[in-house]
């Protein structure tokens, strides 16, 4: 039996970022939050991305490609991360 297909309403994912080296200058664009909590930032998407060293959330509730291109250091261990989806 095939599953409907028309309303997507993707599974709740959780992903582990993979930890990186710093980034040479001018390389990437990194995002470094320096807020409350570990949470860099929020969207409408189905997927939460935690820290790989420490574990922290960093991004939640994003699409899966939606953060590719950036690394986030971690607001909690201070570990560069890139996404790995
Ligand atoms: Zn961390």
């Amino acid at each position: 039996m095939a599953k409907k297909a028309g309303k997507k309403r993707q599974a709740r994912r959780t992903v582990r970022m993979v930890v990186i080296p710093e980034p040479a200058p001018n390389t990437r664009s990194v995002i470094v939050y320096m807020g409350p909590g570990t949470v860099a930032m929020r969207s409408q998407g189905n997927v939460t991305m935690t820290c790989g060293n420490c574990g922290s959330p960093i991004l939640e509730s994003v699409k899966v490609g939606q953060f590719r291109s950036l690394v986030f250091r971690c607001n909690k261990c201070g570990v560069f991360n890139e996404t790995p989806i």
